[in-house]
């Protein structure tokens, strides 16, 4: 029977089961083991605990900084606000960072922060109070700047919290020109960037729109290549799920089931996200859902329905040795992080499975968060300098050729061509290019060498090689 196991468990052992698929990987580099131990380690953690007033008394927060890397800088990672937020699991995602920003050329340490609350518990002005709190006790201790460690949003924050980061940030560093690249996922009105808030789901589902696209690998799996029609199971409702379940739709999939905590929906003729996404905003829940056929309170039971490709995108150790023989998937694509454990991972490819991973496949939020730092750095929007004078010159160009051939473009046509790009369309076409370019380098590395094994395995192999050069270009190692 399964059991509940949406919420992360205390005891995981994720920074373990992280430096174990690290460890895996490093034997097929051929790099010192100093370097390889510097690499792997977590170079600042910095545990704090700060007061705030909470109805006629005071409450003691408790929250983390994790430098994992600083090969690079600045260092990059979302600021987790959960009740179950620990020392081992910010390490773990602090790490994942390290790997993630060198597998898709993102040139930053990694790094994570967790508050230990759950901010459903507070008012809004609570939350702006821990926040900026929180904010403080950083810039004390040199653990935020544009140049030094840049907090962006993960699971339980979003724009509005990084706007008090933003603002506290600014306040106290008053003059200093680039204060609004020291925290990405910014609202755009407060510098932040398009495409920011979609830019996981989306770069979810280029990343699961790619590994289909390859007919022999799908053959050696059982499925026929291409996301038409493909059956698609989501795991959490959030920004990652709720975004990934809609790109995925949008590029011809088929979402049949969501799952979420209060339990899980299915449809094996497909789901329409936005109705569902409407249907809890106004009761709280998805069972209810009048376009399901299916409802299970337990959501586990949603994740072992009959489908193509699992998208667990809510919390980590969600599927594991206990449920792994369940899943009937043939593609698990972690929108979270750490989703799967090591045993089951090994299971399900035992079983003819394949699993795109974490590191990798939700890397489309620290992408573009790299391009809001650049924008930020930069004090120009994308597009603003160069946008007219492409319309210009391609117009032209269409004017020239239509001279000259006596043919003329429908107005559609016409301004489909001439059209120059939105700072949308920038960040967007970045991202695609980044997820697949990124894709085809893990897979080759997957088929250089069987012992490989997994694409984690695959993706980390790439991760370790990369940070290495930067080690070596600094001149640590030889
Ligand atoms: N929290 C997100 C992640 O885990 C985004 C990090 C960032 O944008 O810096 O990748």
């Amino acid at each position: 029977m399964a059991t509940n196991i949406l919420v992360a468990d205390e005891d995981t052992h994720f920074f373990g089961d992280v430096c174990k698929n690290f460890d895996y990987a490093a034997q097929f580099t051929k790099h010192d083991a100093g370097l390889l131990d510097q690499i792997k380690s977590c170079n600042s953690v910095y545990r704090f605990r700060f007061p705030i007033r909470r109805g006629n008394g005071f409450e003691v927060i408790d929250a983390w900084r994790v430098e994992h890397s600083h090969h690079q800088s600045p260092t990059k990672g979302g600021i987790r606000y959960s009740e179950m937020v620990n020392e081992d699991e910010v390490m773990a995602l602090a790490a994942l960072m390290t790997y993630k920003c060198a597998i898709v050329n993102v040139p930053f340490g990694g790094a994570k922060g967790g508050i230990k609350i759950n901010p459903k518990n507070y008012t809004v002005s609570e939350l702006e109070n821990i926040t900026r709190r929180y904010t403080v006790e950083l810039i004390k201790k040199n653990f935020i700047g544009p140049s030094i460690d840049v907090p962006a949003p993960d699971y339980g924050s979003g724009e509005r919290e990084m706007s008090w980061i933003a603002d506290t940030y600014a306040t106290m560093n008053p003059g200093q020109l680039d204060a609004m690249g020291a925290v990405t996922g910014k609202p755009i009105a407060l510098h932040g960037i398009a495409g920011r808030r979609e830019a996981t789901g989306r770069g979810v589902a280029i990343a699961i729109r790619e590994c289909v696209s390859f007919g022999e690998d799908m053959q050696k799996i059982g499925l026929l290549p291409g996301l038409a029609g493909k059956k698609v199971i989501v795991q959490g409702l959030g920004n990652v799920g709720y975004y990934s379940a809609k790109f995925l739709a949008e590029f011809g999939a088929l979402i049949v089931g969501l799952c979420e905590f209060e339990g899980a929906i299915y449809n094996e003729d497909g789901l329409d996200i936005e109705a569902v996404f409407q249907h809890r905003k106004a009761t709280g829940s998805i069972l209810g859902y009048a376009g399901a056929k299916k409802e299970f309170k337990n959501t586990m039971e949603g994740l072992e329905q009959p489908c193509d490709i699992l998208v667990p995108a809510a919390l980590e150790n969600q599927i594991t040795e206990d449920n792994i023989r369940n899943i009937q998937a043939k593609i698990i694509a972690e929108g979270a992080n750490g989703p799967t454990s090591p045993e089951a991972e090994a299971i399900f490819y035992a079983n003819g499975g394949i699993i795109i991973p974490d590191m990798y496949a939700n890397a489309g939020g620290v992408t573009v968060s790299y391009f809001e730092w650049l924008k930020n750095l930069s004090h120009v929007a994308f597009g603003r300098m160069n946008r007219r004078f492409e319309e210009n010159s391609n117009l032209n160009l269409v004017n020239m050729v239509e001279g000259i051939t006596g043919t003329s473009l429908t107005p559609m046509q016409r301004s489909t061509i001439i059209k120059g790009a939105s700072e949308l369309e920038l960040v967007n076409s970045g991202l695609e290019d980044t997820m697949i370019r990124s894709y085809h380098e893990i897979r080759e590395t997957y088929k250089s060498n069987p012992a490989i094994g997994t694409l984690r395995s695959a993706a980390m192999v790439g991760a370790i090689n990369k940070i290495a050069v930067s080690y070596q270009n600094l001149g640590i190692w030889p």
